[in-house]
């Protein structure tokens, strides 16, 4: 059989040739006689996947030897709890964007450890949105700031990096956009994404946090594995890892460097502009999302009844499209379209769409 289009949001589709490479390698990675699974995490066939793995990151998004980057496993929900666990102290307060589902759950979990000050609400908007310029109410004083830069479900993307107030360390969880558009990830003092979207495959979250940050938090009530300190000064390596996903996340930063960042980029839009061309030249399927906030990476729209929804996925799956379904809270289509998805996949899509709103529009 051969393999399908994959639009789905998370696990997602990983480069044909990370996977073809790791196939390769599989039981005896690079005559090592073993497997990358079957090492030890401190032994010295491992260790230069692990180094390897952290220098490319680091080099892609551009931030310097101030950051860490270390592997968290608990995925991006993980770091919902994590962070005011450590960053938020009794007495202090933080700052939140309720953007939608994700950013609402990262809330939720601060809100359990300390005050929290919502910086701007629209998760609950249609269309759906990121905040405006002028919406931003920050604190001054604020432990720290946060915000998601793409919401995976609703479809919505911030184009543009907000700032808040002056002495207070931003924070982005980037789990469905990270490495997919040009960003200066040197605003954030902490940046962490959920591996299985556009970084490798699932098991772990990769967070760059700043240093300074983690050697100033009071963490004396905090268990020792939920502590970034531990992880900082063990390299990721205090208790075992996730090598498996450590050496796939690895390869594919290597292929993305060799696609060329600004390339991908450059895809990327392309990819997107494809599908909400179609969307915006019918009036048959309505986009889900406000134009100026529509998430490159996922793209969201309805179909005039439920009904033509199910059919439209049932037989884009028939037709080698899967998983277009959107998430089960929202519901509608959803083409999930990170780094590694196939521009010929997008076309199929596209051809689909029109050839579907001609029967049943
Ligand atoms: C998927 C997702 C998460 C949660 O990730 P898990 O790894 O499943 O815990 C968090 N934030 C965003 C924006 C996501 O898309």
């Amino acid at each position: 059989m051969s393999r399908v289009y994959n639009f789905s949001a998370g696990p997602a589709v990983l480069p044909l040739e990370v996977l073809q490479s790791a196939q390769e390698n599989l039981v005896n990675y690079m005559g090592c006689g073993m497997s990358v699974m079957e090492m030890s995490h401190r032994g010295k066939d491992y260790e230069p996947i692990h180094q390897e793995a952290i220098a490319t990151f680091k080099e892609l998004t551009g931030i310097g030897d101030d950051y860490e980057v270390l592997f968290i496993q608990g995925g991006g929900s993980m770091q919902f709890a994590m962070i005011p666990q450590n960053f938020l102290p009794k007495g202090a307060h933080a700052d939140y964007a309720n953007q939608g589902t994700w950013s609402g759950k990262a809330m939720k979990e601060a809100q359990m450890v300390g005050d929290v000050n919502v910086v701007a609400n629209c998760a609950k908007d249609i269309p759906t949105r990121m905040p405006r310029d002028d919406e931003w109410k920050w604190s001054e004083g604020a432990a720290y700031a946060h915000i998601c830069t793409n919401e995976t479900i609703s479809g919505a993307q911030l184009k543009k990096i907000p700032t808040p107030c002056a002495g207070v360390p931003l924070f982005g969880d980037m789990s469905s956009d990270i490495l997919s558009c040009a960003r200066d990830y040197t605003k954030f003092d902490l940046f962490y994404a959920g591996a299985q979207k556009n970084l490798g495959p699932s098991g772990m979250a990769v967070v760059a946090v700043k240093k300074e940050l983690v050697a100033k938090a009071d963490v004396t009530n905090v268990p020792t594995m939920m502590r970034y300190a531990t992880h900082l000064d063990n390299n990721s390596l205090y208790n075992t890892p996730p090598t498996w996903a450590i050496y796939i996340f690895g390869e594919v930063m290597k292929w993305v460097k060799k696609m060329g960042k600004e390339n991908l980029f450059r895809l990327n839009d392309e990819k997107a502009k494809k599908i909400y061309d179609v969307i915006d030249g019918s009036g048959f399927y309505r986009g889900t999302a406000l134009k100026e906030f529509r998430s490159n990476m996922n793209v969201t729209w309805r179909l005039p009844t439920e009904e033509l929804e199910a059919k439209f996925v049932k037989e884009a799956a028939a037709a080698g499209m899967k998983s277009l379904k959107g998430h089960r809270s929202v519901g509608g289509i959803r083409a999930t379209i990170y780094n590694a998805f196939p521009i010929a996949g997008v076309d199929c899509l596209v051809d689909f769409m029109k050839e579907f709103e001609k029967k049943n529009g």
